[in-house]
Order: C-alpha cells, then structure tokens, then sequence
C-alpha cells in the first residue's frame, strides 16, 4: 500500500507481490457512512485476471507438493495473524462497507476467524476411500484439488463471505483468484498481505480489485480457471452459469432471498418482535437471508405491528465508528437509491407505510426503518429481494396459508418460525422450501452447519463438510490384483 495525497493506493495482488494494473487506473473507495474518499483501488483488466490465473496455476503444483498438515498450519497462523490484526481489520471493515462497528467486532470478524480455523483442521483430513467393489481388484477414491478456483466476493459481507470461499478451496489444496466486490475490496487485500506474511506461497492466494464486468467476466470465460464459487444477485448468477457453460467449469451459486420470518400467535411475543426486527433490520437489510417478509398470525397482527414499530423507534442510528451504533448506512449511493425506488414502489402498490421510509437527514446512506403493513402476498415489495432495512408484513389465517405464503417467491434460501408447540415448529421446518430453518430464533450462521439454498437462492452449499465437495473431485484408482 502507498499513499498519494494521503490516500492509500492499493494496487492488484498477484503471485505474492503488490502489482500494478495494466491501464495504470485506479477507482476511489468511498466510506458509506461519510461519503468521503477512504482508499484508492487498482481497476485491474483482462490481461491482470490472465496473469493471476497463471500464477494460481503455477501455485497449485507448490501448494499441493506440501504436506496437508503443513497447509493446515499456515492456514492456522494466518487465523492466528488474522486475530493479532483484529482492531485493524474490523476498522478496515467498518469504514469501507458501512457496517456499525459494533457488529463487525462481534458476527464478521470473529466468524472470518473461526471459518479460516476450522478449515485448517480439515486440511489433513480430506480423505478418500477404499470400497469393496470387487476381489479382483483394490479399489479406491482420493479427493484432488479442483484446481484453479475464481471467488466473486459481495460487498454486505465483504471479508467474511470472502473467508467462506478462501478457506475451504485453500484447505482442499486449490489456489485462487479472488475478486472482491468492486466498492468493498480493502479487508480482503489486507489479509492477502496477512496470508503471505503466513507462509502461503506466492500465487496461492492472487487479488485481482476491479469492475465485476470486467474481472468477474474475464474469470467466468478464463480457459484455465477450474471453478466459479460466486455469492452476490441472481441476474450476475444466472450469467455466470451462461458463461461457465461454455468450457464446463464447476460452479457454485450463492444469490438472494426474501425469506419469511413466521411469527404464531402461540409465539413468545418479546422474542419474536425482537428477532423479527433484527432479523430485517441487522445490516441495514443487506443481508441475503434478511426476514424481510415478516408473517403475522392474524388474532396477533396489530398487536406485534405496534410492537415492531416500537422496536425501530429504538434502534441507534449513527456513526458506524461509534460502539452503540445499530444501524449503518446502506452501502452506496446506488444502493441507497435502489431502495428508496422499492418504498416507492411499496406506496403506489398500495401498502402501507406505517413507519420510515425516508432517507436520514445526515450525510450517508443512510435509510430509517422502514416498514409496510398491509402488504399482499402478489406485491413486488413482498416477493423481490430489496436488500435494505423495509419489513413488510403480511398477515396469515393458519399453518397451511403461513407455507403457501412463504413458499410463494422465487427464492428458496431460509426461513424463521415462532411458536410454543412443538409440533406444529417441526411441521413448519419440513413444510418450509429454505436452505436453513430457524426455530424461535433467527439470522444465525456457523461454518459447521451447511449454507445456500435452491431456484432464485442458488445451489450447492458453503461451510462444513459440504464446502469440501466444491472444491475437491473424487478420483476413482482400480487396482488389478489378478
Ligand atoms: P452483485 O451480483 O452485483 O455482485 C456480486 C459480485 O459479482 C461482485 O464482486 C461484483 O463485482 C461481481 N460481478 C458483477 N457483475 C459481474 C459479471 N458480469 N460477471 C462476474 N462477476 C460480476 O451482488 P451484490 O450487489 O454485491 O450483492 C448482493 C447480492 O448478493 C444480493 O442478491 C444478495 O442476496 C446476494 N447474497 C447472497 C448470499 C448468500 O449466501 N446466498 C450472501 C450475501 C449476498
């Protein structure tokens, strides 16, 4: 990193050195909260994306040559350089995606930690198997690298969703050309640095910073890239599924959701307004499992109505530096207007807007809480993903009318239930089409328990065991013993 006028200048990370891109432009990095310029990005090209997939290329034979504990280890000493530079990152985090810094110290840090040690722990136990298929013959699988993998990274999690994608295809012996997302790459770049420091060898772990047209495309059509792992909008999923077709890569598709988040009239009532709230509201909405359609039992409707409201009365708007922060702003100015369109939209679809709606008067991208009651199951604002902090509120009659109305989108990626009876919390956990189902809680996530869901939502899974399948290819060996 350099500074020019006080800024720093961030160029591409390729094959274990700082490089310069090959158009020599950079792209400004805005603080969202302030609006102010924080860093200066390389746009890389083309021809940076081929040079990063030869040095991943290079890499692989390095990478895989090393025993796996010994992958196991620096994977292990960069979580260990990740927790020593904690302050640094989660600053790093909080001024470039917006996020109240609160949050980051306490759910992305900790969690881009935890993923990177467990994944560590895998490295030497990705084994295959010896299956007796016949008495002729030894017969047995070993699991390969897939290869060159190209990550396309989100900026609502920018370092912790980067971590579920580095750490499995690193663990799995795979090297990587990781592409952040255009306005959120500064933690990531960070942590290249950290990984090097780790004892990863150079073009292990390659940063190409740039427009998701340009870098994403050339990564999607790249010959010599083995496998696309992508989070971020079904509209760039479903290209991205287009162009990988064209030479086969392997794919794995993380996109949106309009989860429902259930709330029965049998519910504890101080919890589920409670998670209800953050489960829409937590990152200013920006989060791929938001419960952004809130179902209300309809004897409960106006009561929790009146008690979700009271609760986005409550929440801290503020500076994402300041510790008691809840909400941040949106990411961008683009962003920002993209869901104030959707209120609009909200309002001339005739629901009601019973709380916010408007931007904050403060510099930032700033949006109240907003929430619509009101609201019909057919509306664009209840079945398209608004990736902001708007809840809409849709009442129910019975279990059978809660699953018609959750299972009514494109998307298939989580849900939420509340409710004291046992049985009907089991029902509503097989009845519901979602990759999670959370139960009298919601919005968590840990890297052991699978991740992703199906249709608009995407297909295959992240974390646990499931991630190793991404980037590992079984390998059948057969033995004569005749
Ligand atoms: P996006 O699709 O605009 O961008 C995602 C990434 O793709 C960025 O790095 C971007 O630069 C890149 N990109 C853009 N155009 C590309 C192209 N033509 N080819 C290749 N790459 C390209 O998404 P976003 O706005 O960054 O993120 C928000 C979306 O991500 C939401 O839809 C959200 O639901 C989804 N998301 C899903 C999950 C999940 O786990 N399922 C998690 C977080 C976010």
């Amino acid at each position: 990193m350099n500074t020019t006028n006080n800024i720093p200048t961030h160029n591409l990370l390729i094959n274990g050195k700082h490089v310069a891109p090959e158009s020599g432009q950079f792209s400004t990095i805005l603080n969202p909260a302030t609006e102010e310029i924080i860093a200066s990005v390389a746009q890389g090209g083309i021809n940076d994306v081929d040079t990063a997939v030869k040095a991943a290329r290079g890499a692989l034979a390095v990478w895989n040559k090393m025993r796996a504990a010994d992958r196991g280890h620096i994977l292990n000493k960069l979580a260990d350089l990740m927790e020593a530079h904690q302050e640094e990152l989660i600053l790093l985090e909080t001024l470039n995606a917006g996020k109240p810094i609160a949050s980051v110290r306490r759910q992305d840090m900790p969690a881009a930690i935890d993923t990177m040690r467990y994944y560590a722990g895998w490295c030497d136990k990705i084994i295959g198997q010896v299956v007796p298929a016949r008495t002729d013959a030894l017969t047995y699988t070993i699991r390969e690298p897939v290869g060159v993998v190209g990550a396309i990274v989100p900026w609502n999690f920018p370092v912790m969703i980067g971590i579920w994608k580095i750490a499995p295809a690193l663990a799995c012996g795979c090297t990587l050309v990781v592409k952040p997302a255009e306005i959120t790459p500064l933690t990531l770049l960070r942590i290249g640095e950290l990984a090097l420091e780790a004892g990863l060898p150079p073009g292990v772990l390659n940063i190409v910073t740039g427009k998701g047209s340009v870098i994403g495309n050339a990564m999607v059509s790249h010959p010599d890239v083995d496998k696309i792992t992508f989070t971020g909008s079904p509209s760039v999923g479903r290209g991205i599924m287009q162009g990988t077709a064209v030479n086969f890569k392997r794919i794995t598709l993380e996109l949106g959701g309009k989860s429902a988040n259930i709330i029965f009239s049998d519910a504890n009532l101080d919890n589920a307004v409670r998670g209800a709230a953050s489960g829409v509201f937590f990152n200013a909405g920006q989060v791929c499992s938001a419960g952004s359609r809130i179902l209300v039992q309809r004897r409960i409707h106006d009561e929790v109505v009146d008690r979700l409201i009271a609760r986005a009365k409550e929440i801290r708007i503020g500076d994402t530096i300041t510790a008691d922060t809840a909400l941040g702003p949106l990411v961008s100015d683009n962003q920002m207007k993209t869901v104030l369109d959707y209120i609009d939209i909200g309002r001339k679809e005739g629901a009601s807007l019973i709380y916010g709606g408007k931007r904050c008067d403060r510099r930032g991208y700033y949006i109240e809480p907003t929430i619509f009651s009101g609201v019909q199951h057919e509306m664009r604002i209840s079945q398209e993903e608004i990736f902001g902090p708007v809840a809409s509120i849709i009442p129910f009659e019975d279990e059978e009318d809660a699953l018609r109305i959750a299972n009514g989108t494109a998307f298939s990626l989580a849900a939420g239930v509340w409710s004291s009876d046992i049985t009907r919390v089991h029902h509503m956990a097989r009845g519901l089409k979602a990759g999670t189902v959370w139960i009298n809680t919601y919005g968590y996530t840990d890297v052991r328990l699978p991740w992703g869901g199906t249709g608009e939502s995407g297909f295959g899974r992240e974390h646990g065991e499931a991630a190793l399948e991404n980037f590992t290819e079984p390998k059948t060996v057969w033995l004569s013993l005749l």
